[in-house]
């Protein structure tokens, strides 16, 4: 009897000093910039289910593209004592102070698909968004080889829009400096909205008075709105333009010839990975890295995945083969 009553002490002892923390307590905040475009539905969907199998509860809410809500809404997430905070800025510059306050009470914090720049992150999880850039340009040099050329860059306050101007220019500018490409216009499109884009590219064709022979898109829904612009002058299909995140759009598009190309970011494997990740982090344990980045206040371990280009020849072979989408509804 004597024994059983030690016994069971020392359980209870053992239960109380080993790392009380099981994956089941976790709780995780995380903030998104934006649900209106296709891909962030994706990201939130595939992340919440997996942090959920790996056991931790997921508190989400969306900015929609206003910085201080964002900030608002990740005090709130601090407030609910949440173990880890896994955040996709809407304005990369802005969130040193709030997430200073998150430190401050030991919340870890992941930085998804964007960087924060001078901000006290843990971690970042994203693609290779330089490497985006370069296959954007490349695909669309192999179609137009020289001519005019329209920049259209990504929100200006998105660290990422940067990288894919970054890696756009490495491979351009060769051919600028050949005089073999002119770059006859460059304009950023805040918040990456369509309807913005499309503005841009009317504009863009009026002032070359329709003369240009590419477009450089730094994602689908600013490719679908340049197109539109292009189409009302009887131009899509003619200008080669590329595009970024595999949108179901997207792919129809460049099945019909209206868009050259876009770059397939397999979502999943970057949900899966942050999931597991923040999960990680929320344990006190440091998760693999394969990179870093200096966000200006510190070198950010990283983790960086394979961007894929996807045009009219591999439809099949990725983002059908992957159940991205489906054949049906690409074709029908
Ligand atoms: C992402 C792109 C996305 C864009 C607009 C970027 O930071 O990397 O995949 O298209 O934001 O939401």
């Amino acid at each position: 009897m004597k024994l059983k009553t030690a016994l069971l002490s020392v359980a209870a002892a053992l239960m109380i000093f080993s790392n009380p923390i099981s994956a089941k307590d976790l709780k995780i905040g995380m903030s998104i910039d934006d649900l209106r475009l296709e891909r962030w539905q994706k990201d939130r969907d595939i992340f919440v289910a997996k942090a959920k199998a790996l056991g931790a509860d997921v508190f989400v809410q969306s900015a929609n593209g206003d910085a201080s809500a964002q900030i608002s809404q990740i005090e709130n997430m601090i407030n609910r004592n949440v173990d880890v905070l896994v955040i996709i800025p809407f304005n990369g510059e802005v969130l040193g102070n709030v997430i200073d306050e998150a430190k401050r009470e030991g919340i870890k914090v992941l930085a998804y698909d964007r960087l924060i720049n001078n901000a006290d992150l843990d971690f970042y999880v994203s693609f290779d968004n330089e490497k985006v850039g370069e296959l954007q340009a490349q695909s669309i040099l192999e179609q137009k080889p020289q001519g005019n050329y329209f920049l259209m860059g990504g929100s200006p306050v998105d660290n990422n829009a940067k990288l894919f101007r970054k890696g756009q220019m490495k491979v351009l500018q060769p051919h600028i400096d050949s005089g073999k490409i002119k770059v006859v216009g460059d304009q950023w499109v805040d918040s990456w909205l369509a309807e913005k884009a499309l503005q841009i590219m009317e504009n863009a064709l009026t002032a070359n008075k329709n003369n240009i022979d590419a477009v450089v898109a730094s994602n689908d829904a600013t490719a679908g709105g340049a197109i539109q612009a292009l189409s009302a002058q009887g131009l899509s299909g003619k200008v080669a333009i590329s595009g970024q995140d595999a949108d179901l759009a997207a792919i129809k598009r460049i099945v019909e010839g209206t868009q050259t190309m876009t770059v397939y970011k397999p979502i999943t494997t970057l949900a899966d990975k942050a999931a597991e990740i923040a999960v990680t982090l929320a344990k006190g344990d440091k998760p693999q890295t394969n990179s870093e980045l200096n966000n200006g206040l510190k070198t950010v371990p990283a983790y960086l995945l394979d961007p894929i280009v996807v045009n009219k020849d591999n439809i099949e072979s990725t983002v059908i083969k992957d159940g991205f989408h489906t054949k049906d509804a690409i074709y029908k």
